[in-house]
């Protein structure tokens, strides 16, 4: 492949900062997003181009997606494919199912490109301070083509196998987070019923076994009932979707993906959808 042009669409709490170190790094041509406003707004503080995802794939020989869940990576894939110069490659970092992922690269391979499963972990925090963790499912040859644009907001790159094997990996993630939030919630607010003073608590817990990437970035926040920043709630629903889905196939006990789907669909029905997911604490308190 030629230099390396790259486009990004979805902007949102991760997109817009991993967009920003792909500008820093050069390799940023032009951005999209379904509400034209972000992407306008980004390309006039960046000095890049706004565009629609088939005025990119005109343009750009890389494509970069962060977009919500399966129906948006499609759709997009689908407008870029019907535009796209042959050797286009894709790189989905939106967490979807491996059964979309390997839908969109069929898409891609018809359209003489490729597209790569590359979902990632790490926060809004990761995003913002290119420490993501990239989790690789598709074609080798095509991830060492595009290493640059991963290696511009990675803190590490891994190959998982073949298409969907990053997503599948991203879902076994998720699993574990929601084991996490459950642990966390039904801790802190024993804590605060047993009036443990939270400072002291925090940095007790924080520097012993229990500790986690959650309870040092979200715990106090949670304790403060502070939910605006992070990864959304209905985001991780969906996530938590395609882990039972995956856990139902295999054979596997899915039973607290189960009990954490009614509880965040509980959440969402109250309201907090757009909270982080440390808003588990919510369920946990004794007077919920
Ligand atoms: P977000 O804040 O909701 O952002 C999603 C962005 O994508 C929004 O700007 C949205 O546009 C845009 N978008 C959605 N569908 C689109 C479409 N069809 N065409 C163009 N743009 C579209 O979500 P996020 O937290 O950045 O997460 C994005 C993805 O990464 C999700 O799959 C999520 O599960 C995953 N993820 C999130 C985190 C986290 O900590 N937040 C961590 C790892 C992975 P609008 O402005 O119109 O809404």
């Amino acid at each position: 492949m030629n230099e390396l042009k790259v486009g990004f669409i979805g902007l949102g709490a991760m997109g817009v900062s991993m967009a920003g170190h792909l500008k820093r790094a050069g390799l940023l041509a032009g951005v999209a997003n379904r509400s034209a406003a972000k992407a306008q707004a980004f390309a006039a503080e960046h000095g890049v181009t706004a565009a629609t995802p088939a005025e990119l794939a005109k343009t750009c020989n890389t494509i970069v997606l962060c977009v919500s869940a399966d129906a948006d990576v499609l759709g997009v894939t689908r407008e870029i494919a019907a535009q796209a110069q042959p050797g286009t490659i894709v790189i989905d970092h939106s967490t979807v199912s491996s059964t979309t992922a390997k839908e969109a690269q069929q898409l891609m391979r018809a359209a003489a490109g490729d597209f790569l499963d590359a979902p990632v972990s790490g926060g809004v925090e990761g995003a913002k301070n290119g420490k993501l963790s990239i989790m690789v499912g598709g074609d080798a040859d095509a991830l060492a083509r595009v290493r640059p644009v991963l290696d511009a907001y990675a803190a590490r790159v891994s190959h998982m196998g073949g298409i969907g094997a990053g997503q599948n990996t991203k879902a076994v993630n998720q699993v574990l987070i929601a084991g996490i939030m459950h642990g966390m919630g039904e801790g802190l607010a024993l804590a605060e019923a047993l009036g443990l003073d939270p400072a002291v608590l925090m940095s007790t817990l924080t520097s012993g076994a229990a500790t986690s990437w959650y309870l040092e970035k979200r715990g106090a926040s949670a304790l403060r009932n502070e939910f605006n920043v992070g990864f959304k709630l209905a985001l991780m629903h969906k996530d938590l979707g395609i882990g039972r889905d995956l856990a139902a196939a295999a054979g596997t006990v899915h039973e607290m993906i189960d009990k954490t789907l009614a509880d965040y669909a509980k959440l969402m029905a109250q309201g907090h959808g757009d909270e982080d997911v440390s808003a588990m604490i919510r369920l946990k308190r004794a007077n919920r």
